[in-house]
């Protein structure tokens, strides 16, 4: 099966208009702001709470991204709009798909102020009755985990509430999971049987590093008049960065995954280094503080699993005291190997020991399934690929540079 053959090629992906756009968007704006913004260039006062929900509209429920098939919007306004401002779409720099399904797609951004565009993946994940979207919110990452690949990049900048945004948008357009065109102006947009029906703070970056956009973003695609996804079906994951854990649970209210890994601090430490600024109770305080958690909401514990690290009956024992009293998941996740990493995953056979005790405690604890790894898509791969292609284009460069101008220059 090749990538063409199960592409949606009624919306084909738009070649790198983003990138030369220097205006300003209006993805990822809040309505206030949206509504500023449409003042500032003359749209009258008393039409702007109608244009905020026009474009609302077809920016977020039949996910336009050119001003010219807003049908309800008069042409001159459209002229105006589309002088302005860009809703394009980024740069789709590599589209992927797995032999299991997972597709993958490599985005560019422009530069942000005097930067250089930047590139980032995203990742879609089929299973049976859902499918979900795993979305980055930095470029890189500044903490340091010792087993994720992601840590040892060094470009790293916090990617802006439309960026984060785009990647969804991106992909509902390439699963062709927005409306048809010809859907009437205003039409309602069943939330259910979506192709993207969940999706995950779980890409590049630590989200919560990134508070500010990360919240906007998800603000939006919760949002009930645009992309509606139920904020049990968004799942925020971090490292534990403790106070703005509190602010998750407070402003943003979606669901929560604490990359855990270690149930002893020294171990923590090592393998998630922020520990050091906000150990395990501190951590686990915030959890317990975590508002509306019950058996049906409940926060989920990744465990990645480590040969001879932290994956001994003795740490399964730990993990389940630790976590008494919350409504937990615990997601077992097998380590994925990335070139220079002197970790091993667990052997199955501990991966299943250690998973059977847990379940024994009353814990379900799904052992994550690697998806994707034929396109370097499973977890704490992310851009190894992209990285290794930009290696081989310097390459390419420098050869080009030396037949051009001969190797003395
Ligand atoms: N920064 C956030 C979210 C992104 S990482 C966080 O750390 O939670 C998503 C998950 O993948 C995290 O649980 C992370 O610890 C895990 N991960 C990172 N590298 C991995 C690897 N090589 N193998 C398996 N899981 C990994
Ligand atoms: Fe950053 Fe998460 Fe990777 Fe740690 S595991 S380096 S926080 S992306």
């Amino acid at each position: 099966m090749t990538a063409t053959e199960t592409l949606n090629l009624e919306r084909p992906a738009p070649v790198r208009p983003a990138i030369l756009s220097e205006k300003p968007t209006l993805v990822g704006l809040t309505r206030e702001e949206m509504g500023k913004a449409l003042v500032e260039v003359g749209v009258p006062e008393r039409q702007v709470k109608m244009r905020v929900s026009q474009l609302w509209h077809w920016l977020y429920v039949r996910g336009v991204s050119d001003f010219d098939h807003m049908a309800n919007i008069s042409k001159d306004m459209r002229e105006i709009l589309r002088r302005h401002f860009t809703i394009a779409r980024p740069e789709i720099v590599d589209e992927q798909i797995s032999s299991d399904g997972t597709r993958k797609w490599l985005l560019r951004f422009p530069p942000r102020g005097a930067g250089r565009p930047v590139e980032i993946e995203t990742v879609y994940i089929p299973e049976e009755g859902r499918g979900t979207l795993c979305i980055s919110s930095q470029v890189g990452c500044t903490l340091t985990c010792s087993f994720c690949h992601t840590g040892t990049q060094k470009l790293v900048r916090n990617l802006t509430a439309e960026e984060i945004l785009a990647q969804l948008l991106l992909a509902r357009d390439r699963l062709g999971d927005f409306p048809d065109r010809d859907t009437p102006a205003g039409a309602i947009v069943p939330a259910e049987g979506r192709k993207v029906s969940n999706i995950v703070m779980m890409g590049m970056g630590e989200p919560l590093y990134n508070f500010e956009n990360v919240k906007k973003a998800l603000l939006i695609a919760t949002d009930g008049d645009g992309l509606s996804l139920s904020k049990r079906r968004v799942t925020l994951s971090t490292s534990g960065i403790v106070p703005e854990i509190y602010r998750t649970g407070e402003e943003i209210g979606v669901m929560l995954a604490i990359s855990l890994h270690a149930v002893r601090d020294d171990l923590r430490d090592m393998l998630v280094p922020i520990n050091k600024k906000y150990p395990l109770k501190d951590l686990l305080d915030a959890c317990r503080a975590y508002p509306s958690l019950s058996n049906a909401r409940r926060i989920t514990f990744e465990y990645v699993m480590l040969d001879g690290v932290n994956d001994t009956l003795e740490d399964a024992k730990e993990l389940v005291r630790l976590l008494k009293g919350i409504p937990a998941k615990i997601n077992l996740i097998p380590f994925n190997p990335w070139p220079g990493t002197n970790y091993q995953c667990s052997s199955w056979e501990q991966i299943e020991k250690f998973a059977d005790f847990i379940n024994q405690a009353g814990y379900a604890s799904p052992i994550r399934t690697p998806r994707g790894r034929d396109i370097l898509a499973a977890c704490g791969q992310l851009k190894s690929e992209s990285e290794r292609m930009r290696k081989v284009d310097r390459m390419a460069f420098e050869a080009m540079m030396i037949t051009n101008h001969g190797a003395d220059d």
